[in-house]
């Protein structure tokens, strides 16, 4: 399975779309993604998640976490192909942190799991909270880096696809300027 075979599995669910959208920011791209398209295949999560599995199998690792929502399945599924306990962090008041009685021991070692980094954010506030509990951050383990490689977490870390997704201010969409019609994602219409 290559990179070339992860991006058909991702066209062929939808979760990637070509064309002309209209983001939620506002902004127009020329890709669509919704990780989640992907996802509710097991099929295809199992496929994947074998990539992240494979390349961490030979760390020593006790524990996947996964930063709440997206990064559940990935991790959970990334544990059973490693045979190893799951917990998942999620957000309370905003701050990331773990409930429903999950613990990390001191010196416990830890892969974090994750569907999609754009900027890191949910993975960083997971490590901080590794890294109270005195336990180590082994990797980082993602199906999408759409930061393409920019976000650096400054310990082992591998995605099954990156992309780099580009968006432009609607004035500067060269899109529109071609007169292409505009897709609201999900909506399956034209937007207005
Ligand atoms: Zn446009």
């Amino acid at each position: 399975m290559d990179n070339a075979n992860i991006f058909d599995i991702f066209l062929k669910t939808n979760a990637l779309l070509n064309g002309h959208f209209l983001l939620t920011s506002g902004r127009h791209s020329n890709q669509y993604f919704q990780c989640a398209l992907v996802l509710q295949y097991p099929q295809y999560n199992e496929i994947i998640c074998k990539l992240i599995a494979d390349y961490f199998k030979s760390y020593e690792i006790d524990t996947i976490i996964s930063p709440a929502i997206g990064g559940i399945c990935v991790g959970q599924e990334v544990a059973r192909q490693l045979n190893k306990r799951f917990i998942f962090a999620e957000r309370e008041n905003n701050k990331m942190t773990l409930r429903r009685g999950f613990q990390i021991k001191p010196n416990e070692k830890i892969l974090i799991c994750e569907d999609v980094v754009t900027t890191g954010g949910s993975v960083f506030e997971v490590m901080d909270i590794i890294k109270e509990n005195n336990a180590v951050t082994v990797g980082v383990g993602m199906i999408v880096d759409r930061s393409n490689s920019k976000v650096k977490f400054g310990v082992p870390q591998f995605s099954t696809l990156k992309l780099d997704v580009v968006s432009y201010q609607p004035d500067e969409c060269p899109l529109c300027k071609e007169n292409i019609p505009i897709i609201k994602p999900g909506s399956r219409k034209k937007a207005p």
